[in-house]
């Protein structure tokens, strides 16, 4: 199911509604199921007030009477029934271009699910946000650590295979002597590998995810879904909101977070927040570093005209991507200003939800009941009040989403992975000198310079490039001026790198005959660099600390 604000079609609360005949059989204190496809909270606490009654007239019911039974059964935060705790493997949920997650409202996935005691993690999104970022941004999440570590190994054994003359090379036409081989084997096995293992793999993390652990077609177990949802929660290791603006302002994500902050029993329960266009824009950043890698490793070159071809041609892939991220994450940062001016001014009574959406009546003419009264009722329970659910939403909800959207959304491991297709090309021109025993040591000290920018210069860079986005993403009052801020923001975010590429270039002078030497000096520097780049980082940060910024 989609959760209970999130269909128009199928209306989970309801107003009033007309009981099914079978409802008139049922036990009192058993949980009932419904013929009618529309609805799915009422169940048991209504049965008393059916008063066992064999007549087949259709009884409609005044649901606020409901109220007190619903939101009692909601708030005790139990799985009402063992078969509702449901979880599915991640590879189950992104099958067939995670046809479940883009046709939830057509289809039926309930077999992909099985009965489980525990969830690994609870999937809270929005079904207002980008389908498709989301669903790329769950591939990269799941399986872009496995596809970049084995790229990354595939490129090693590459190496070491192509080093001991075990593997072909190419002529590219150019250094000493003609017979000259290089490798191309870690980059290309490496762009095969990654793309094959992030479609491949077979995440076996068991998640619950609405549309596929929740019956569509059985009323009677997508009732007691709803009704356990906070039990869900607590039975959950850890909650991985997929963020997007929409998500802030929905009234049932707000209180599925609410429910996991209040069922949180250890502290083993993690709760992880990531933008739903990270999975994009990873794939993005990725493949530009493979386009810049590819012809490093690859492209003949007979003449000058071959060297500005290629560098015009990297530049350029650079470019088409650059932009676009420098955009989409200027743009970013303004929506994290929204999402805090939104939390700030929180109440229950300003989350949408598509039961007021809708007026409370479902295109069959037939009243639902309003999600909302049963969420203020249960964080009356959880939270003591209204005010201190919202408090809670403003000072702890709010310093989570900010600190983890923030800090912890572009982490270091995550800049390693996308950036690892240009110490592939490291690896490749190093294996193609390491024949030669004179170029043995040049290709041991080329190893070890693109080891140190990889590991310490791009998280450092990575860091001070987010802190410039984020100094510069006030929008501009034209799209000219909105272009030229990208342009600057993308030069200011450039300016590391060239000054990395000066460095290289003048420790080449610095002992020629001696490659190791030479090494040691450019790593001495790149650190150097490290440095200034983190002391930069710290103004920015103060800067950012400033009102107005
Ligand atoms: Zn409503």
């Amino acid at each position: 199911m989609r959760r209970p604000s999130q269909s128009s079609e199928e209306s989970i609360s309801i107003r009033s509604w007309t009981v099914p005949d079978e409802w008139h059989d049922s036990d009192a204190g058993e949980v009932c199921s419904s013929s009618s496809s529309s609805m799915s909270i009422p169940n048991c606490p209504l049965a008393p007030s059916l008063g066992g009654s064999g007549s087949d007239i259709d009884v409609t019911l005044d649901v606020d009477d409901m109220m007190p039974s619903l939101v009692e059964q909601v708030s005790r935060m139990d799985v009402v029934n063992p078969e509702v705790l449901r979880v599915t493997p991640v590879f189950r949920a992104l099958e067939h271009f995670a046809v479940a997650l883009r046709f939830a409202a057509d289809g039926d996935f309930y077999h992909k699910s099985r009965a489980s005691t525990k969830i690994s993690t609870f999937w809270s999104h929005s079904w207002h946000g980008g389908q498709w970022k989301k669903i790329l941004t769950l591939v990269t999440l799941y399986n872009g650590t496995a596809a970049v570590s084995l790229a990354f190994l595939t490129g090693v054994l590459m190496m070491v295979l192509f080093s001991f003359g075990t593997l072909p090379g190419i002529d590219r036409g150019w250094w000493r002597p003609a017979d000259w081989e290089w490798s191309c084997w870690s980059t290309s096995a490496g762009l095969v590998v990654a793309s094959l293992v992030l479609t491949c793999w077979r995440s076996q993390t068991r998640v619950f995810l609405d549309c596929i652990c929740i019956s569509q077609n059985d009323d009677r177990l997508k009732t007691d879904a709803i009704l356990s949802l906070a039990g869900l929660l607590k039975k959950s290791d850890s909650m991985l909101i997929l963020w997007d603006p929409t998500w802030t302002e929905r009234l049932w994500c707000l209180f599925e977070l609410a429910a996991f902050l209040k069922s949180k029993t250890t502290q083993q329960q993690h709760l992880i927040v990531r933008p739903i266009f990270l999975g994009p824009l990873s794939i993005a950043i990725y493949l530009m570093f493979f386009a810049l890698a590819l012809p490093i490793s690859t492209v003949p070159i007979r003449n000058a005209t071959t060297i500005v071809e290629v560098l015009g041609a990297m530049v350029l892939s650079f470019l088409v991507v650059a932009f676009p991220t420098a955009s989409t994450l200027r743009r970013y940062f303004r929506d994290l200003d929204t999402m805090k001016l939104q939390l700030l001014s929180i109440s229950v009574d300003s989350t949408r939800s598509s039961c007021c959406d809708q007026d409370h009546v479902i295109p069959s003419g037939q009243r639902i009941l309003c999600d909302r009264k049963i969420v203020k009722e249960c964080v009356k329970i959880w939270f003591g009040s209204e005010l201190s659910f919202e408090n809670t939403v403003r000072t702890e909800v709010l310093d989570l989403l900010n600190r983890d959207l923030t800090e912890k959304v572009f982490s270091t491991p995550w800049a390693l992975g996308v950036t690892s297709p240009l110490f592939l090309a490291f690896m490749d021109v190093s294996a193609s000198m390491a024949p030669d025993p004179d170029d043995r040591q040049p290709a041991l000290a080329l190893l070890l310079e693109g080891l140190v920018v990889w590991l310490c210069y791009v998280p450092a860079t990575k860091d001070l490039i987010i802190l410039l986005v984020r100094v510069g993403r006030k929008r501009s009052r034209s799209t000219c001026l909105e272009i030229l801020k990208n342009t600057l923001v993308l030069g200011a975010a450039a300016t590391p790198v060239f000054v990395l590429l000066i460095a290289y270039g003048l420790t080449r002078f610095a002992d020629p005959r001696h490659a190791l030497r030479r090494a040691g000096i450019f790593v001495c520097c790149t650190l150097f660099l490290v440095v200034c780049n983190f002391l930069l980082g710290l103004g920015l940060k103060a800067l950012l600390r400033r009102p107005g910024w």
